[in-house]
Protein backbone atom coordinates (compact mmCIF):
# COMPACT_ATOMS: atom_id res chain seq x y z
CA UNK A 1 0.00 0.00 0.00
CA UNK A 2 2.62 2.47 0.85
CA UNK A 3 4.07 2.02 -2.45
CA UNK A 4 1.39 3.02 -4.20
CA UNK A 5 1.04 5.66 -2.15
CA UNK A 6 4.39 6.74 -2.78
CA UNK A 7 3.92 6.02 -6.98
CA UNK A 8 1.20 8.51 -6.55
CA UNK A 9 3.07 10.92 -4.73
CA UNK A 10 5.53 11.14 -6.99
CA UNK A 11 3.08 11.28 -10.42
CA UNK A 12 1.21 14.48 -8.54
CA UNK A 13 5.27 15.75 -8.09
CA UNK A 14 5.96 15.03 -11.49
CA UNK A 15 2.89 16.70 -12.75
CA UNK A 16 3.49 19.58 -10.33
CA UNK A 17 6.94 20.50 -12.07
CA UNK A 18 5.33 20.41 -15.54
CA UNK A 19 2.57 22.58 -14.21
CA UNK A 20 4.88 24.90 -12.27
CA UNK A 21 6.87 25.45 -15.15
CA UNK A 22 4.40 26.63 -17.90
CA UNK A 23 3.57 29.21 -14.68
CA UNK A 24 6.86 30.65 -14.92
CA UNK A 25 6.39 31.17 -18.73
CA UNK A 26 4.87 34.40 -17.47
CA UNK A 27 5.56 36.76 -15.26
CA UNK A 28 1.83 36.93 -14.07
CA UNK A 29 1.97 33.10 -12.80
CA UNK A 30 5.91 32.78 -12.14
CA UNK A 31 5.37 32.94 -9.03
CA UNK A 32 2.57 30.62 -7.81
CA UNK A 33 4.44 28.66 -10.25
CA UNK A 34 7.64 28.27 -8.33
CA UNK A 35 4.91 27.48 -5.52
CA UNK A 36 3.34 24.61 -7.06
CA UNK A 37 6.45 22.98 -8.43
CA UNK A 38 7.83 23.80 -4.63
CA UNK A 39 4.70 22.26 -2.94
CA UNK A 40 5.34 19.11 -5.42
CA UNK A 41 9.20 18.64 -4.57
CA UNK A 42 8.19 18.86 -0.94
CA UNK A 43 5.50 16.02 -1.15
CA UNK A 44 7.99 13.98 -3.18
CA UNK A 45 11.02 13.98 -0.37
CA UNK A 46 8.43 13.81 2.67
CA UNK A 47 6.71 10.77 0.39
CA UNK A 48 10.14 9.33 0.00
CA UNK A 49 11.43 9.50 3.84
CA UNK A 50 8.11 8.26 5.23
CA UNK A 51 6.98 5.74 2.60
CA UNK A 52 10.12 4.22 0.69
CA UNK A 53 10.61 0.58 1.30
CA UNK A 54 13.73 -0.96 1.21
CA UNK A 55 14.71 -4.74 -0.46
CA UNK A 56 13.75 -6.13 3.13
CA UNK A 57 10.51 -3.91 3.36
CA UNK A 58 11.88 -1.61 6.10
CA UNK A 59 11.40 1.81 5.93
CA UNK A 60 14.12 4.37 5.99
CA UNK A 61 16.35 4.82 8.73
CA UNK A 62 18.98 7.54 9.42
CA UNK A 63 15.96 9.70 10.38
CA UNK A 64 18.37 12.67 12.50
CA UNK A 65 20.56 12.43 9.70
CA UNK A 66 18.16 13.31 6.71
CA UNK A 67 16.48 15.81 9.28
CA UNK A 68 19.33 17.48 10.11
CA UNK A 69 20.15 18.17 6.37
CA UNK A 70 17.00 19.32 5.71
CA UNK A 71 16.39 21.65 8.78
CA UNK A 72 20.61 22.89 8.18
CA UNK A 73 19.82 23.52 4.27
CA UNK A 74 16.37 25.21 4.88
CA UNK A 75 17.92 27.65 6.87
CA UNK A 76 20.53 28.63 5.01
CA UNK A 77 18.76 28.44 2.02
CA UNK A 78 15.76 31.22 3.32
CA UNK A 79 18.68 33.46 4.79
CA UNK A 80 20.82 33.34 1.45
CA UNK A 81 17.34 33.87 -0.71
CA UNK A 82 16.01 36.68 1.47
CA UNK A 83 19.49 38.06 1.34
CA UNK A 84 20.38 38.00 -2.43
CA UNK A 85 20.03 41.06 -4.28
CA UNK A 86 18.17 40.94 -8.10
CA UNK A 87 21.44 41.87 -9.86
CA UNK A 88 23.25 38.81 -7.76
CA UNK A 89 20.94 36.41 -8.60
CA UNK A 90 22.86 34.74 -11.35
CA UNK A 91 25.55 34.17 -9.01
CA UNK A 92 22.74 32.58 -6.75
CA UNK A 93 21.72 30.13 -9.33
CA UNK A 94 25.40 29.41 -10.28
CA UNK A 95 25.59 28.54 -6.55
CA UNK A 96 22.82 26.35 -6.79
CA UNK A 97 23.75 24.57 -9.91
CA UNK A 98 26.88 23.96 -8.69
CA UNK A 99 25.02 22.22 -5.96
CA UNK A 100 22.69 19.95 -7.98
CA UNK A 101 25.88 18.99 -9.41
CA UNK A 102 28.21 18.05 -6.47
CA UNK A 103 24.67 16.19 -5.23
CA UNK A 104 24.76 13.88 -8.45
CA UNK A 105 28.58 13.19 -7.94
CA UNK A 106 28.41 12.42 -4.28
CA UNK A 107 25.27 9.66 -5.30
CA UNK A 108 27.55 8.28 -7.97
CA UNK A 109 31.31 8.09 -5.83
CA UNK A 110 28.82 6.38 -2.64
CA UNK A 111 27.30 3.75 -5.10
CA UNK A 112 30.80 2.90 -6.77
CA UNK A 113 32.16 2.34 -2.99
CA UNK A 114 28.86 0.06 -2.21
CA UNK A 115 29.88 -1.87 -5.76
CA UNK A 116 33.48 -2.21 -5.00
CA UNK A 117 32.82 -3.30 -1.44
CA UNK A 118 30.01 -6.16 -2.72
CA UNK A 119 31.92 -7.17 -5.20
CA UNK A 120 31.30 -5.70 -9.30
CA UNK A 121 28.76 -7.58 -11.11
CA UNK A 122 30.26 -9.50 -14.03
CA UNK A 123 27.59 -9.60 -16.43
CA UNK A 124 26.28 -6.88 -18.85
CA UNK A 125 24.59 -5.12 -16.49
CA UNK A 126 27.67 -3.93 -14.34
CA UNK A 127 28.87 -1.83 -17.04
CA UNK A 128 24.92 -0.45 -17.56
CA UNK A 129 24.87 0.77 -13.89
CA UNK A 130 28.74 1.70 -14.30
CA UNK A 131 27.57 3.92 -17.56
CA UNK A 132 25.15 5.89 -15.16
CA UNK A 133 27.77 6.20 -12.76
CA UNK A 134 30.34 8.15 -14.60
CA UNK A 135 27.44 9.93 -16.44
CA UNK A 136 27.09 11.36 -13.25
CA UNK A 137 30.23 11.38 -12.01
CA UNK A 138 31.27 13.83 -15.25
CA UNK A 139 28.08 15.96 -15.48
CA UNK A 140 28.51 16.19 -11.76
CA UNK A 141 31.74 16.98 -11.39
CA UNK A 142 31.52 19.56 -14.63
CA UNK A 143 28.34 21.27 -13.13
CA UNK A 144 30.02 21.58 -9.76
CA UNK A 145 33.72 23.19 -10.85
CA UNK A 146 32.06 24.94 -13.14
CA UNK A 147 29.32 26.44 -11.61
CA UNK A 148 31.65 27.44 -8.84
CA UNK A 149 34.57 29.24 -11.41
CA UNK A 150 31.41 30.95 -12.93
CA UNK A 151 30.42 32.69 -9.37
CA UNK A 152 33.87 33.81 -8.68
CA UNK A 153 33.87 35.18 -12.05
CA UNK A 154 30.61 37.25 -11.96
CA UNK A 155 30.94 37.91 -8.31
CA UNK A 156 34.63 39.57 -9.21
CA UNK A 157 36.57 36.99 -7.06
CA UNK A 158 37.57 34.99 -10.48
CA UNK A 159 39.35 36.77 -13.41
CA UNK A 160 39.44 35.31 -17.01
CA UNK A 161 42.02 33.34 -17.61
CA UNK A 162 42.99 31.24 -20.76
CA UNK A 163 46.47 30.43 -22.03
CA UNK A 164 47.18 29.07 -25.81
CA UNK A 165 46.23 26.07 -27.15
CA UNK A 166 43.86 26.27 -24.03
CA UNK A 167 40.60 24.56 -26.47
CA UNK A 168 42.75 21.37 -27.28
CA UNK A 169 43.55 20.85 -23.48
CA UNK A 170 39.98 20.99 -22.74
CA UNK A 171 38.93 18.48 -25.44
CA UNK A 172 41.80 16.31 -24.70
CA UNK A 173 40.48 16.14 -20.73
CA UNK A 174 36.98 15.39 -21.80
CA UNK A 175 38.29 12.43 -24.48
CA UNK A 176 40.37 11.01 -21.72
CA UNK A 177 37.79 11.13 -19.11
CA UNK A 178 35.10 9.71 -21.13
CA UNK A 179 37.82 7.24 -23.20
CA UNK A 180 38.56 5.92 -19.48
CA UNK A 181 34.71 5.70 -18.14
CA UNK A 182 34.40 3.12 -21.24
CA UNK A 183 37.54 1.41 -20.47
CA UNK A 184 36.61 0.63 -16.52
CA UNK A 185 33.17 0.11 -17.37
CA UNK A 186 34.07 -2.90 -19.83
CA UNK A 187 37.13 -4.11 -17.37
CA UNK A 188 34.90 -4.03 -13.61
CA UNK A 189 37.52 -6.69 -12.00
CA UNK A 190 40.58 -5.06 -12.95
CA UNK A 191 43.07 -3.96 -9.85
CA UNK A 192 42.92 -0.63 -10.65
CA UNK A 193 39.44 0.05 -11.45
CA UNK A 194 38.82 2.25 -8.19
CA UNK A 195 42.04 3.65 -8.74
CA UNK A 196 40.98 4.90 -12.66
CA UNK A 197 37.58 5.77 -11.29
CA UNK A 198 39.14 8.59 -9.16
CA UNK A 199 41.56 9.60 -12.28
CA UNK A 200 37.90 10.00 -13.96
CA UNK A 201 36.77 12.12 -11.24
CA UNK A 202 40.05 14.45 -10.73
CA UNK A 203 39.94 14.99 -14.91
CA UNK A 204 36.01 16.20 -14.77
CA UNK A 205 36.39 18.29 -12.18
CA UNK A 206 39.71 20.10 -13.89
CA UNK A 207 37.71 19.96 -17.20
CA UNK A 208 34.65 22.09 -15.25
CA UNK A 209 37.62 24.40 -14.09
CA UNK A 210 39.20 24.66 -17.66
CA UNK A 211 36.10 24.95 -19.59
CA UNK A 212 34.66 28.20 -17.68
CA UNK A 213 37.87 30.29 -17.18
CA UNK A 214 38.26 31.51 -20.89
CA UNK A 215 34.71 32.52 -20.85
CA UNK A 216 33.76 36.37 -21.41
CA UNK A 217 32.25 38.00 -18.44
CA UNK A 218 28.90 39.08 -20.83
CA UNK A 219 28.75 35.63 -21.15
CA UNK A 220 28.67 33.55 -18.28
CA UNK A 221 24.31 33.85 -18.14
CA UNK A 222 24.45 31.90 -21.01
CA UNK A 223 26.74 29.41 -19.68
CA UNK A 224 25.12 29.38 -16.06
CA UNK A 225 22.73 28.36 -17.75
CA UNK A 226 24.20 25.54 -19.87
CA UNK A 227 25.64 24.39 -16.48
CA UNK A 228 22.49 24.57 -15.05
CA UNK A 229 21.03 22.20 -18.34
CA UNK A 230 23.71 19.92 -17.00
CA UNK A 231 22.74 19.68 -13.45
CA UNK A 232 19.55 18.93 -14.67
CA UNK A 233 20.72 15.62 -16.48
CA UNK A 234 23.42 15.17 -13.73
CA UNK A 235 20.57 14.99 -11.33
CA UNK A 236 18.59 12.52 -14.09
CA UNK A 237 21.50 10.17 -13.47
CA UNK A 238 20.99 9.87 -9.82
CA UNK A 239 16.97 8.98 -10.35
CA UNK A 240 18.24 5.82 -13.43
CA UNK A 241 20.28 4.77 -10.92
CA UNK A 242 17.54 4.87 -8.07
CA UNK A 243 14.85 4.30 -9.98
CA UNK A 244 12.82 7.22 -8.86
CA UNK A 245 11.14 8.36 -11.44
CA UNK A 246 10.47 11.92 -10.49
CA UNK A 247 14.01 12.35 -9.52
CA UNK A 248 14.29 11.29 -13.12
CA UNK A 249 11.48 13.25 -14.49
CA UNK A 250 12.70 16.46 -12.30
CA UNK A 251 16.21 16.19 -13.79
CA UNK A 252 15.12 15.64 -17.40
CA UNK A 253 12.43 18.76 -17.02
CA UNK A 254 15.74 20.77 -15.59
CA UNK A 255 18.08 19.36 -18.62
CA UNK A 256 15.39 20.37 -21.01
CA UNK A 257 14.35 23.76 -20.18
CA UNK A 258 17.81 24.58 -19.22
CA UNK A 259 19.28 23.86 -22.72
CA UNK A 260 16.29 25.95 -24.62
CA UNK A 261 17.28 28.68 -22.46
CA UNK A 262 20.71 28.78 -23.41
CA UNK A 263 19.80 28.50 -27.01
CA UNK A 264 16.78 31.33 -26.62
CA UNK A 265 19.64 33.57 -25.33
CA UNK A 266 22.13 32.66 -27.72
CA UNK A 267 19.37 33.45 -30.39
CA UNK A 268 18.65 36.43 -28.82
CA UNK A 269 22.44 37.67 -28.75
CA UNK A 270 22.63 36.73 -32.38
CA UNK A 271 25.76 33.90 -31.37
CA UNK A 272 26.34 29.75 -31.68
CA UNK A 273 26.84 28.14 -29.20
CA UNK A 274 30.71 27.59 -29.95
CA UNK A 275 30.82 31.15 -30.27
CA UNK A 276 30.02 31.62 -26.51
CA UNK A 277 32.25 29.04 -25.67
CA UNK A 278 35.15 30.14 -27.15
CA UNK A 279 34.75 33.55 -28.62
CA UNK A 280 35.56 35.30 -25.11
CA UNK A 281 32.91 38.21 -25.33
CA UNK A 282 33.18 40.56 -22.55
CA UNK A 283 36.62 39.50 -21.80
CA UNK A 284 37.77 43.49 -21.98
CA UNK A 285 41.14 44.43 -23.99
CA UNK A 286 40.03 43.05 -27.07
CA UNK A 287 36.40 44.17 -26.99
CA UNK A 288 37.48 47.90 -25.58
CA UNK A 289 39.80 48.01 -28.64
CA UNK A 290 36.91 47.61 -30.95
CA UNK A 291 34.93 50.57 -29.78
CA UNK A 292 33.70 53.31 -33.03
CA UNK A 293 35.36 57.11 -33.57
CA UNK A 294 34.26 58.94 -30.44
CA UNK A 295 32.89 62.11 -30.40
CA UNK A 296 31.11 65.01 -28.25
CA UNK A 297 28.50 64.07 -26.10
CA UNK A 298 25.78 66.49 -24.81
CA UNK A 299 24.09 66.66 -21.87
CA UNK A 300 20.25 67.59 -20.78
CA UNK A 301 19.01 69.33 -17.28
CA UNK A 302 16.68 67.76 -15.50
CA UNK A 303 14.05 70.77 -16.38
CA UNK A 304 14.56 70.39 -19.49
CA UNK A 305 14.07 66.35 -19.95
CA UNK A 306 10.69 67.28 -17.85
CA UNK A 307 9.49 69.15 -20.06
CA UNK A 308 10.33 67.26 -23.34
CA UNK A 309 8.75 64.34 -21.87
CA UNK A 310 5.29 65.90 -20.69
CA UNK A 311 4.64 67.46 -23.87
CA UNK A 312 5.46 64.28 -26.14
CA UNK A 313 2.77 62.10 -27.34
CA UNK A 314 4.50 58.99 -27.14
CA UNK A 315 7.49 57.95 -24.90
CA UNK A 316 9.06 54.69 -24.88
CA UNK A 317 10.86 53.25 -21.80
CA UNK A 318 14.46 51.47 -22.52
CA UNK A 319 15.13 49.68 -19.15
CA UNK A 320 18.61 47.96 -18.28
CA UNK A 321 20.95 46.91 -15.72
CA UNK A 322 21.55 49.70 -14.02
CA UNK A 323 17.76 49.98 -13.57
CA UNK A 324 18.11 46.72 -11.43
CA UNK A 325 21.45 48.05 -9.94
CA UNK A 326 19.25 51.14 -8.68
CA UNK A 327 16.11 49.57 -7.85
CA UNK A 328 14.29 52.30 -9.72
CA UNK A 329 11.53 50.20 -11.01
CA UNK A 330 9.15 51.59 -8.46
CA UNK A 331 10.25 55.28 -9.21
CA UNK A 332 9.81 54.39 -12.75
CA UNK A 333 6.15 53.41 -12.68
CA UNK A 334 5.64 56.40 -10.75
CA UNK A 335 6.92 58.43 -13.47
CA UNK A 336 4.68 56.03 -15.85
CA UNK A 337 1.52 56.92 -13.69
CA UNK A 338 1.95 60.51 -14.13
CA UNK A 339 2.78 61.01 -17.53
CA UNK A 340 -0.20 59.15 -18.67
CA UNK A 341 -2.05 61.20 -16.49
CA UNK A 342 -1.15 64.18 -18.79
CA UNK A 343 -1.78 61.94 -21.91
CA UNK A 344 1.73 61.09 -22.66
CA UNK A 345 1.31 57.27 -24.17
CA UNK A 346 4.14 55.53 -22.05
CA UNK A 347 5.68 52.03 -23.23
CA UNK A 348 8.36 50.08 -22.15
CA UNK A 349 11.13 48.09 -24.66
CA UNK A 350 12.31 44.84 -23.43
CA UNK A 351 15.00 43.94 -24.81
CA UNK A 352 15.64 39.72 -24.62
CA UNK A 353 19.18 39.79 -22.76
CA UNK A 354 18.82 43.61 -20.97
CA UNK A 355 19.75 43.11 -17.36
CA UNK A 356 21.51 40.01 -15.90
CA UNK A 357 19.65 37.10 -16.73
CA UNK A 358 16.37 36.35 -18.95
CA UNK A 359 13.14 38.21 -18.05
CA UNK A 360 15.53 40.29 -15.48
CA UNK A 361 13.25 43.24 -16.65
CA UNK A 362 10.18 41.97 -16.90
CA UNK A 363 10.63 40.18 -13.23
CA UNK A 364 11.88 43.91 -11.61
CA UNK A 365 8.75 45.75 -13.62
CA UNK A 366 5.88 43.53 -12.46
CA UNK A 367 7.60 43.78 -9.06
CA UNK A 368 6.74 47.36 -9.35
CA UNK A 369 3.22 46.50 -10.35
CA UNK A 370 3.82 48.02 -14.34
CA UNK A 371 1.16 46.42 -16.95
CA UNK A 372 2.57 43.68 -19.06
CA UNK A 373 0.58 45.46 -21.79
CA UNK A 374 2.92 47.96 -21.71
CA UNK A 375 5.59 46.10 -22.14
CA UNK A 376 6.71 45.41 -25.67
CA UNK A 377 9.19 42.97 -26.75
CA UNK A 378 11.94 43.75 -29.37
CA UNK A 379 10.24 43.06 -32.41
CA UNK A 380 7.44 45.27 -31.57
CA UNK A 381 9.06 48.26 -30.05
CA UNK A 382 10.88 48.82 -32.68
CA UNK A 383 8.18 48.54 -34.89
CA UNK A 384 7.54 51.77 -32.60
CA UNK A 385 10.29 53.61 -32.26
CA UNK A 386 9.45 55.72 -35.45
CA UNK A 387 6.43 56.99 -34.04
CA UNK A 388 8.09 57.80 -30.63
CA UNK A 389 8.75 61.52 -29.42
CA UNK A 390 11.36 60.59 -26.25
CA UNK A 391 12.86 57.33 -25.75
CA UNK A 392 14.09 57.26 -21.62
CA UNK A 393 16.77 55.10 -21.57
CA UNK A 394 17.38 53.62 -18.26
CA UNK A 395 20.72 52.28 -17.19
CA UNK A 396 21.01 50.19 -20.66
CA UNK A 397 23.81 50.29 -22.84
CA UNK A 398 24.80 47.15 -24.88
CA UNK A 399 21.25 46.71 -25.93
CA UNK A 400 20.79 50.12 -27.85
CA UNK A 401 24.77 49.71 -29.17
CA UNK A 402 24.04 50.70 -32.46
CA UNK A 403 27.43 49.08 -33.08
CA UNK A 404 25.53 45.73 -33.47
CA UNK A 405 24.57 46.77 -36.69
CA UNK A 406 27.20 49.17 -38.05
CA UNK A 407 30.80 47.76 -36.90
CA UNK A 408 32.01 44.30 -38.26
CA UNK A 409 34.51 44.46 -35.40
CA UNK A 410 32.78 44.97 -32.77
CA UNK A 411 32.02 41.76 -30.32
CA UNK A 412 28.66 42.43 -30.79
CA UNK A 413 27.90 42.91 -33.80
CA UNK A 414 25.22 41.02 -35.07
CA UNK A 415 23.31 41.00 -32.06
CA UNK A 416 19.50 42.14 -32.65
CA UNK A 417 19.39 45.76 -30.74
CA UNK A 418 16.43 48.27 -29.78
CA UNK A 419 16.80 50.68 -32.67
CA UNK A 420 16.25 53.62 -30.55
CA UNK A 421 17.50 56.02 -32.39
CA UNK A 422 14.61 55.85 -35.29
CA UNK A 423 13.03 58.05 -32.58
CA UNK A 424 12.59 61.85 -32.53
CA UNK A 425 14.81 62.44 -29.38
CA UNK A 426 16.58 59.88 -27.05
CA UNK A 427 17.26 60.58 -23.52
CA UNK A 428 19.90 58.46 -21.45
CA UNK A 429 20.43 57.79 -17.92
CA UNK A 430 23.60 56.47 -16.63
CA UNK A 431 26.27 57.39 -14.18
CA UNK A 432 28.67 57.92 -16.39
CA UNK A 433 30.37 57.42 -19.89
CA UNK A 434 31.20 54.06 -18.73
CA UNK A 435 30.99 50.85 -21.41
CA UNK A 436 28.47 48.27 -20.18
CA UNK A 437 29.07 44.70 -19.98
CA UNK A 438 30.43 43.99 -23.03
CA UNK A 439 33.37 46.56 -22.64
CA UNK A 440 32.81 48.38 -25.96
CA UNK A 441 31.77 52.14 -26.49
CA UNK A 442 28.26 53.35 -27.95
CA UNK A 443 28.42 55.36 -30.39
CA UNK A 444 24.51 56.21 -29.93
CA UNK A 445 26.36 58.18 -26.82
CA UNK A 446 27.59 60.71 -29.51
CA UNK A 447 24.48 60.97 -31.97
CA UNK A 448 23.13 64.46 -32.35
CA UNK A 449 19.75 63.15 -31.48
CA UNK A 450 21.26 61.64 -27.89
CA UNK A 451 21.23 63.64 -24.95
CA UNK A 452 22.75 62.39 -21.54
CA UNK A 453 21.11 62.52 -18.46
CA UNK A 454 24.02 62.19 -15.75
CA UNK A 455 22.93 60.30 -12.30
CA UNK A 456 21.98 57.25 -10.19
CA UNK A 457 18.36 55.70 -12.26
CA UNK A 458 16.22 55.99 -8.87
CA UNK A 459 17.80 59.28 -7.65
CA UNK A 460 17.29 60.87 -11.72
CA UNK A 461 13.33 59.47 -11.70
CA UNK A 462 12.47 60.89 -8.36
CA UNK A 463 13.94 64.26 -8.97
CA UNK A 464 12.45 64.09 -13.06
CA UNK A 465 8.91 63.18 -10.83
CA UNK A 466 9.21 66.44 -9.11
CA UNK A 467 10.29 68.71 -11.69
CA UNK A 468 7.32 67.50 -14.05
CA UNK A 469 5.10 68.27 -11.00
CA UNK A 470 6.15 71.61 -10.92
CA UNK A 471 5.49 72.20 -14.42
P1 LIG B 1 24.79 46.98 -19.77
O1 LIG B 1 25.53 46.16 -18.78
O2 LIG B 1 25.25 46.99 -21.16
O3 LIG B 1 24.79 48.51 -19.28
C1 LIG B 1 24.28 48.87 -18.05
C2 LIG B 1 24.58 50.33 -17.82
O4 LIG B 1 23.92 50.72 -16.62
C3 LIG B 1 26.05 50.62 -17.64
O5 LIG B 1 26.60 51.22 -18.78
C4 LIG B 1 26.11 51.54 -16.40
O6 LIG B 1 26.77 52.76 -16.77
C5 LIG B 1 24.65 51.79 -16.08
N1 LIG B 1 24.39 51.81 -14.64
C6 LIG B 1 24.89 51.02 -13.68
N2 LIG B 1 24.41 51.37 -12.48
C7 LIG B 1 23.56 52.39 -12.69
C8 LIG B 1 22.74 53.17 -11.82
N3 LIG B 1 22.71 52.99 -10.50
N4 LIG B 1 21.98 54.15 -12.37
C9 LIG B 1 22.01 54.39 -13.71
N5 LIG B 1 22.77 53.67 -14.57
C10 LIG B 1 23.54 52.69 -14.06
O7 LIG B 1 23.25 46.58 -19.65
P2 LIG B 1 22.18 46.16 -20.74
O8 LIG B 1 20.97 45.82 -19.94
O9 LIG B 1 22.06 47.19 -21.80
O10 LIG B 1 22.82 44.90 -21.45
C11 LIG B 1 22.92 43.62 -20.81
C12 LIG B 1 24.26 42.96 -21.11
O11 LIG B 1 24.34 41.70 -20.45
C13 LIG B 1 24.45 42.67 -22.58
O12 LIG B 1 25.81 42.75 -22.90
C14 LIG B 1 23.95 41.24 -22.69
O13 LIG B 1 24.44 40.56 -23.82
C15 LIG B 1 24.53 40.69 -21.43
N6 LIG B 1 23.84 39.44 -21.11
C16 LIG B 1 22.58 39.46 -20.59
C17 LIG B 1 21.92 38.27 -20.42
C18 LIG B 1 20.52 38.22 -19.92
O14 LIG B 1 19.99 37.11 -19.84
N7 LIG B 1 19.92 39.31 -19.60
C19 LIG B 1 22.54 36.99 -20.73
C20 LIG B 1 23.85 37.10 -21.26
C21 LIG B 1 24.47 38.29 -21.44
P3 LIG B 1 27.44 53.67 -15.62
O15 LIG B 1 28.42 52.82 -14.92
O16 LIG B 1 28.04 54.80 -16.38
O17 LIG B 1 26.31 54.12 -14.72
Amino acid sequence: MGVSILALVYIIAAVTFIMGLKMMSHPASARQGNIVAGAGMLAAIFGTIFLYRNDDGSLLGNKLWIFGGIIIGTIIGVMAAKRVKMTAMPEMVSLFNGLGGASATLISVIEFNHLADQGFPADKSGAGIMAILFSGIILGNITFSGSMIAWGKLSGKVKDFSFNGQHIVNIILLVVSIGLSIYISSHLQATTTTILFYVVFLLSLLYGIFFVMPIGGADMPVVISLLNSLSGLSAACGGFLYDNKVVFTGGILVGAAGTILTVLMCKAMNRSLTNVLIGSFGGGGAAAAAAGEKGQHKEISLNDAAVVMSYANKVMIVPGYGLAVAQAQHACHELEKLLESKGVQVKYAIHPVAGRMPGHMNVLLAEADVSYDNLLEMETANEEFPSTDVVLILGANDVVNPAAKSNPASPIYGMPILDVEQAKMVIVNKRSMKPGYAGIENELFYSPKTSMLFGDAKKVLQDLITEIKTL
